[in-house]
């Protein structure tokens, strides 16, 4: 361990050795106000810059037969053995059991091989793995206003 730098450089340092792929921050779009804006990811709580709502970043994996509804702007993971109704508002979605409900995320929704999703789900990517399906309706607009053409 190197002592003397500052701690930024010493978190910079455990996000490398965490191994998070995708750089040192958490993209994130609020889900009241649509506000774009990046968090560390190691973040548990944060407020939205622009409207201030306030935000929980903690991951949740669901097991079992369950009726739950949960808000995080982390990853929910439905489990192999997860049969899951509710209402799911994420950052990522990966289905690897069973989710019925009414599901937003900011991010990418993936179902793995044997995952079943069936609902309501907006998106702003979906990646359905051969083995896996999906039942219902998508709306993936939800990216659409980052992904507009440059003028
Ligand atoms: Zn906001």
């Amino acid at each position: 361990m190197i002592s003397g730098f500052g701690r930024s450089r010493r978190e910079a340092e455990q996000d490398r050795l965490l191994a998070v792929p995708r750089a040192a921050g958490r993209s994130v779009i609020c889900p009241d106000c649509d506000a774009h804006f990046e968090v560390s990811s190691k973040a548990i709580n944060a407020r939205c810059p622009k409207c201030t709502r306030p935000m929980r970043f903690e991951d949740a994996e669901l097991n079992g037969f369950c009726t739950q509804n949960v808000t995080t702007m982390g990853a929910v993971r439905v489990g192999r053995k997860g049969v899951v109704r509710g209402r799911i508002n994420c950052g990522q979605l990966v289905v690897t059991g069973q989710l019925d409900g009414n599901v937003r995320i900011t991010g990418c929704c993936i179902v793995q091989p044997g995952g079943v999703l069936r609902g309501e789900v907006a998106a702003r990517a979906i990646h359905i793995q051969r083995g896996g399906s999906f039942e219902g309706t998508l709306d993936i607009s939800a990216g659409a206003s980052e992904a507009r053409p440059a003028a």
